[in-house]
């Protein structure tokens, strides 16, 4: 009898892109597939790992994973923690300081001659989408992306999301924001308003309970139970020509049948396409610090919008604090501007610890170029029925929306 040979998939990168998509082949039932995994650091969770510090593990920005989302119930549910998504704003780019429960942009104080919005929603960069909003705002958030050190010109304007200023709340003009939003497009994507305003259900949050690297050194062995493959300390290097791509040891080209890129895309579009991404980065660091408070808070997240400090925000869980800052912040004077601003919303959280900083380079920004060229070389392996490579929706900032297209592209290839 001829036994029919194993479908082989590969998947490039095991941040959570990667595992979630390793898992749901192969808890999809089809016992004729291979899954291997490359990933190039010697541990998994990519942008997810913790950092380490004198024995303790924080958390690495404010990463929570959804509760409702599918491929979320694929991951191990009895180390994660759910509880409600708390959230607040600080701003102080209007000439004072406006503190706000349940939103998580930043807030407009003041008068304004008029609520409307400048042109039509065609803005392509950054400057342009914030130059929509009416100018007593527009002058306020420009101000603030020239004060981290970026050039929103260069922009392309789908960054607002990662930098966490796609909506504006004018305060005053509650009840007026809401109608306007109803009746205008444009205005409803600019604006938003607090929780409070809205009829939505309030949702709920989790995070592992022991720290991501934890859990993913448990998703690993789930993965090697299910009978995947990984390949650490690892990388591919691709070629114009795809019998050509290097692999590692073990693994052959001609063997395999799905690729799914979920990696960095530069090495792909630098060999394969010939071309070279501006590869826009911010340059933060994180700084942590351990905390005392008198009540048993659960965690939360402060988004800070200002033109006297750098924090960009700051993250409470379990007695930690994960602050976010450019990287030309102090940790001494972050330390003093962290207090104050905790102060504003939590009287008893004391910062106990003089700080530990690390620095990082966040791609999570994106120039109009690299847009442009990433959506077209997307659409060009993923729309190929017959190719070998898929890839990630790379323009996409949030995980859920990434790994949806990717699990739905997965289904529509009958892999
Ligand atoms: C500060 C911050 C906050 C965020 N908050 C949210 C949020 O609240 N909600 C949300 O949905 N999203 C959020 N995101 C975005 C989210 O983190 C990412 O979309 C998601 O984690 C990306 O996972 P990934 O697996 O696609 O990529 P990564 O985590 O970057 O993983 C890619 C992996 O590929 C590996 N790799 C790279 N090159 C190669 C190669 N050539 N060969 C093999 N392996 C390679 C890397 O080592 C890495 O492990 C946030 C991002 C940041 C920076």
């Amino acid at each position: 009898m001829k036994v029919k040979k194993k479908h082989s998939i590969c998947i490039i990168g095991g941040g959570v892109t990667g595992i979630a998509t390793a898992l749901y082949l192969l808890k999809k039932g089809n016992r004729n597939i291979n899954v291997s995994i490359i990933e190039k650091e010697n541990q998994i969770g990519g942008l997810l790992c913790d950092h380490h510090s004198n024995s303790e593990w924080f958390f690495h920005n404010c990463q929570y994973l959804s509760t409702t989302q599918e491929w979320v119930k694929l991951l191990p549910q009895n180390l994660l923690f759910c509880f409600p998504h708390y959230y607040y704003s600080y701003t102080d780019l209007w000439n004072q300081t406006s503190v706000l429960n349940g939103f998580a942009f930043p807030v407009f104080d003041n008068q304004l001659k008029s609520l409307k919005i400048n042109g039509n929603n065609s803005y392509e960069s950054l400057h342009e989408r914030l130059a929509a909003y009416p100018d007593e705002i527009a002058l306020g958030l420009h101000e603030w992306v020239a004060h981290l050190g970026l050039d929103s010109r260069k922009l392309h304007h789908s960054s607002a999301v990662p930098l966490q200023i796609a909506r504006v709340y004018p305060q005053k003009y509650m009840h007026d924001v809401a109608v306007y939003k109803e009746k205008n497009l444009v205005a409803n994507e600019l604006y938003g308003v607090p929780r409070s305003l809205r009829n939505d259900s309030f949702p709920l949050a989790s995070l592992p309970i022991c720290g991501y690297n934890r859990f993913f050194e448990r998703i690993e062995s789930d993965i090697l139970n299910l009978g995947g493959v990984f390949f650490k300390g690892a990388q591919v290097i691709p070629n114009k020509c795809i019998d050509d791509w290097k692999m590692p040891t073990d693994l052959s080209m001609q063997n395999i049948d799905h690729l799914i890129w979920t990696a960095s895309p530069t090495a792909l579009i630098r060999k394969c396409e010939n071309e070279k991404l501006n590869s826009l980065y911010m340059s933060m660091q994180n700084i942590v610090f351990q905390c005392s408070a008198n009540i048993s808070y659960k965690p939360f997240y402060i988004q800070v919008y200002s033109k006297s400090s750098f924090i960009t925000r700051i993250f409470y869980y379990d007695k930690k604090i994960t602050v976010e800052c450019t990287a030309n912040s102090r940790p001494s004077s972050t330390k003093d501007e962290c207090q104050l601003i905790l102060n504003r919303f939590f009287k008893d959280i004391q910062i106990e610890s003089s700080g530990i900083a690390y620095n990082e380079k966040r791609y999570s920004i994106i120039s109009c170029e690299d847009f442009r060229l990433l959506n077209s070389v997307t659409n060009k392996y993923n729309s190929d029925e017959q190719g070998i490579v898929m890839c990630s929706p790379w323009v996409e900032f949030g995980r859920d929306a990434k790994i949806d297209y990717l699990l739905k592209l997965i289904d529509k290839r009958n892999i």
